[in-house]
């Protein structure tokens, strides 16, 4: 803090007024609460024995289910050339086929489907409309939970598909994909008009995908459809 915001504040001013010139206060509070916050606030548990108790932390899940291994180093912003040369603009878990990929905050399932580049890949958006999560390369055949459809609600913890490695293909349902992998991304949405537009926000999730580590979805396999459930 300057010397001269200081004086400023001892001798009336306040953080809304220095807002506009030294602090973009009220900037900063767009952006970081855009990035963040869903994941983190207040949200209702579900005790074991069915008692729902108000908590404040970290609400979002990890992408990937507990009891599922997978490695990963920071890759966002690496060069890709499938197609045409860019940037990666995501974080890539690598992991085996099969892994039950995870819904990291509750919101609505705005697209699924086939694309080039992610394959078999869902598109989930928050309630505030301001967070995007992108899931991609899910498995071939079977990409998807039985119950994913444009429009279904989705909770934090829910088992929305399982990885894979589809993809870097024009035909459908292809394995293009080397090493199998869940590919996520998170893009901000201030604007409707520049969700799918050469303005997109992709951040980098790195450092969120280490917090998000902190709590992982205790899944189990039914038997008969071979389905992935949560254990809520
Ligand atoms: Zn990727």
């Amino acid at each position: 803090m300057t010397q001269l915001t200081i004086y400023k504040i001892k001798s009336g001013s306040n953080i809304e007024k220095l807002s506009g010139k030294l602090y973009k206060f009220s900037y900063y509070r767009n952006v970081y609460s855009a990035a963040l916050g869903g994941l983190v606030g207040e949200y209702e548990k579900t005790g074991q024995n069915g008692s729902k108790t108000k908590e404040y932390g970290l609400k979002a899940y990890s992408p990937v289910a507990a009891g599922f291994a997978y490695s990963e180093y920071d890759d966002f912003g690496a060069s890709r050339s499938y197609g045409y040369k860019r940037r990666h603009l995501g974080h890539d878990m690598l992991c085996e086929v099969g892994t039950p990929i995870i819904c990291i905050e509750e919101g609505t399932v705005e697209c699924i489907g086939w694309n080039q580049y992610g394959g078999w890949r869902i598109g989930i958006r928050s309630n505030d409309k301001k967070r995007y999560y992108y899931y991609a390369h899910l498995r071939k055949n079977r990409p998807y939970h039985t119950d994913i459809y444009v429009g279904k609600k989705v909770s934090a913890g829910d088992v929305i598909g399982y990885a894979g490695r589809t993809g870097y293909s024009a035909k459908e349902n292809v394995n293009n994909i080397e090493i199998p992998h869940l590919h996520w991304g998170l893009e901000l949405v201030f604007d409707e008009s520049q969700k799918e537009s050469d303005n997109e926000i992709w951040i980098d999730i790195y450092a969120i995908t280490k917090l998000l580590s902190e709590q992982k979805a205790e899944v189990r396999r039914d038997p008969l459809s071979k389905e992935f459930y949560p254990v809520k």
